[in-house]
């Protein structure tokens, strides 16, 4: 293995000791770092001096090409150590947990504050620090500053100065934006022969739930069946691209007949997807309010795993893994959220109109998830789990229309906006214009315009 012939490198030990101190600090061997981290490590090689070309010059980027020969104790190398915030994290004691030394951290995020409030930080953000050290030394050596992207249209430098303090330059990216299309069959899912045909994985989940109001993913989906998306997209200067924006358009076609969407601003600002002829691809409720789970059992009389009988089953079961976010099927107003018997965690949303949803056997309620509380359609309220009389983690679903229980899977749902008047107008030209330029774009390849 690679990885272990250049550690096994008598010059490189040094360091090897180092960046396991530094990436897992209660052990001091190799080993005990995995691969993954490590190598990211390694060869991290994101610039580190943007705008600056005399430092970037200057930087030697680690290992350097013939390490025995330029590694004594007398050359100080530079290197970088990128972490990743995680929940709670700030960015100081991101830094103070690096090695850095307090005044320091504080410091370089005053810095920074200039352009990104350091509070801002997410998890996952990645923040690259640079050290500088001597061979043989075991602390992680001199702070000299770091990087970060506070969004993709720009990355941010803190370095430090000739006086010993730090400064912040924001280097604006060159971006274009503009619309990508796909095209393809499904012999598989729409995920999988999607994700094949180049679209997306957040685009994907963004066309599945616009679709999720009359397509049911498990039953109308079958071989043979067609797609098309397009979506926005944002490249950088060398034309990769940097961000996947919303869908645009998108079609399905199931077992021959199409079913378009549009994206479209109504009067009021709200942005929503419309058919063919302006009527609201969303509905009051979802029929499957969880992503990526698969239908175990359906309305009606079956022979109860547990109990042995048969008894009608009232709701329908989606299969999921535990911890799966659940979300609100319709605006409303949570009626029910605790305990309750067989069905274990439970919580039931009354709807405008006659209309409420319960949802049973969670592991756990989200915050909104109190008796009271207002919650808007596609809001998380809770997630997957398999309390109560459950065999195993699902979620069992119910629609009670005026307190009777229904199908899920095929009671008629509530229509949602139909656009008339002079927004049907404004929609039929958006439309036009959507339709002429999916047919001017070619598959993988997109007309990029100035932003
Ligand atoms: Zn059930």
């Amino acid at each position: 293995m690679l990885l272990r012939g250049i550690l096994a490198t008598a010059a490189l030990l040094s360091f090897a000791l180092l960046s396991a101190h530094l990436l897992s600090p209660a052990t001091g061997t190799v080993d005990d770092v995995d691969s993954d981290s490590f190598s990211s490590f390694m060869f991290s090689v994101a610039p580190f001096s943007l705008g600056n070309p005399a430092a970037a010059a200057a930087l030697t980027l680690y290992p350097p090409a013939t390490p025995q020969e330029s590694l004594t104790a007398a050359d100080p190398f530079r290197y970088r150590h990128p972490i990743r915030a995680k929940s709670g994290d700030t960015l100081t004691g991101l830094l103070v947990g690096a090695g850095v030394g307090r005044s320091d951290a504080v410091a370089a995020a005053d810095a920074l504050r200039e352009i990104f409030d350091p509070r801002r930080i997410r998890p996952g953000h990645e923040v690259s620090l640079m050290f500088e050290r001597a061979v043989g030394d075991d602390s992680p050596g001199d702070f000299l500053g770091f990087t970060m992207a506070p969004d993709f249209a720009r990355e941010v430098e803190v370095a430090r100065t000739e006086n010993g303090g730090f400064t912040a330059i924001e280097i604006e990216k060159a971006l274009t934006r503009g619309p990508a299309r796909a095209a393809g069959i499904i012999d598989n899912s729409l995920f999988v022969d999607g994700e094949r045909a180049g679209v997306p994985i957040p685009v994907l989940l963004e066309m599945i739930r616009a679709f999720s109001w009359d397509v049911d993913f498990q039953r109308d989906i079958l071989p043979g069946d067609a797609f098309e998306v397009m979506w926005q997209r944002t490249w950088d200067d060398a034309g990769q691209p940097v961000h996947e924006g919303f869908v645009l358009y998108a079609k399905l076609t199931l077992s021959g007949s199409p079913h378009a969407i549009y994206r479209f601003e109504t009067a009021n600002g709200d942005i929503g997807y419309f058919d063919q002829k302006g009527q609201g691809a969303r509905k009051a409720l979802l029929r499957t309010p969880i992503d990526g789970a698969r239908l175990s059992s359906r309305f009606g009389k079956r022979t109860h795993p547990i109990l042995g009988y048969t008894k009608v089953h009232k709701g329908v079961d989606f299969a999921a893994p535990p911890g799966t976010p659940i979300y609100a099927a319709g605006d409303g107003r949570i009626e029910k959220a605790g305990r309750n018997g067989a069905y274990g965690n439970y919580i039931r949303i009354r709807h405008h109109s006659d209309y409420s949803t319960a949802y049973a056997h969670l592991s756990r309620f989200a915050k909104i998830a109190r008796v009271g509380s207002r919650v808007r359609q596609g809001q998380v309220i809770g997630y997957v789990g398999t309390t109560g009389r459950s065999t195993g983690p699902h979620l069992h679903y119910e629609i009670l229309r005026a307190g009777v229980h229904t199908n899920p899977l095929s009671v008629k749902m509530p229509a949602g906006e139909k656009l008339a008047g002079k927004q049907l107008e404004r929609f039929m030209a958006v439309r036009k214009d959507v339709d002429r330029t999916f047919a001017e774009l070619v598959d993988g390849k997109a007309i990029a315009t100035a932003d």
